[in-house]
């Protein structure tokens, strides 16, 4: 049995398939016993989440489309959950995109376009959402996002999104400090490569996969699972200390001077 969310109700940003980090998330804090709202970023996504969702045995969750680059979308979609359950206790932010075109060869040929692109979805949505999110969270909150090592470093082919990624990762330390004083934390958790629809996008992915099976320290990709388990740390009061944190499942890859 988990510590458990019973009594909590969550959102989940961005679960696509049943591939999607965001589904590892919902599953996780689905068996802790949380309620789960979902949004979707547009009506593509409507009917796989939904028939994903209904296999959740017991799960009264609720479903908002959200585009998350349309600033109204973004608050009619938090008001209307408002309106609807009162009160949320956390959100997983797991959106981000760039073009296909801007994830291999040379980050030197970024256009303005792709750069503004990655950073307005993959970015920015964090801030739209939290300031929108954070005002449901009355009994404080826990709001987690998910980044990659391509932030800190560089990555070959990862390009755009790994400026993306520190971006992110800067505006998820500067909400922490914003919000802290309202016991709202935010966190982050970067997670090793994982076979998911964006992550087919990526240019050589198969060999990031090979290159953490051969030298992570625990010679093994990671899961949704173990990202999933993570984010129900942190959105549990047993990481109630933990703030403007990044914490990396993947296997110990980041240690590595390689
Ligand atoms: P995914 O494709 O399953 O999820 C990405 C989600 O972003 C999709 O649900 C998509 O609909 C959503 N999205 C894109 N544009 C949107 C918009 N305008 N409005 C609303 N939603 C939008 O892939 P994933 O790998 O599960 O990605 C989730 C997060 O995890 C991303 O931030 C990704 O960068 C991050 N991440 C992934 C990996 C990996 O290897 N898969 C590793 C580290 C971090």
């Amino acid at each position: 049995m988990k510590f458990s969310l019973e009594g909590r109700t969550y959102v989940v940003m961005g679960v696509a398939n049943k591939r999607s980090i965001a589904w590892g998330i919902a599953r996780s804090l689905h068996e802790a016993g949380a309620r789960l709202i979902f949004t979707y970023a547009n009506e593509r996504f409507e009917k796989p989440v939904k028939d994903l969702v209904s296999t959740l045995e017991g799960q009264d969750a609720l479903f908002y489309e959200c585009d998350v680059t349309n600033d109204e979308a973004v608050d009619a979609t938090f008001q209307q959950i408002g309106e609807d359950v009162g009160t949320i206790h956390g959100l997983a932010h797991c959106i981000a995109f760039a073009d296909k075109e801007d994830l291999k060869g040379e980050f030197v040929e970024t256009s303005r376009d792709g750069f503004l692109l990655s950073q307005n979805i993959s970015a920015f949505s964090l801030v739209a959402v939290t300031r929108a999110a954070e005002k449901l969270m009355t009994e404080g909150g826990s709001i987690v996002t998910m980044t990659y090592l391509g932030g800190e470093r560089v990555v070959q082919n990862y390009n755009v999104m790994g400026v993306a990624k520190a971006s992110l990762d800067a505006s998820m330390k500067y909400l922490a400090n914003d919000l802290g004083k309202r016991n709202i934390r935010v966190n982050a958790i970067s997670a090793g490569p994982i076979r998911t629809l964006s992550a087919k996008g990526i240019g050589e992915f198969n060999s990031v996969l090979k290159q953490i099976e051969e030298k992570a320290p625990l010679r093994r990709t990671v899961t949704q699972e173990e990202v999933g388990d993570t984010a129900y740390y942190l959105m549990s009061d047993l990481s109630r200390g933990v703030t403007g944190e990044t914490i990396h499942v993947d296997s110990g890859f980041n240690i590595l001077g390689i």
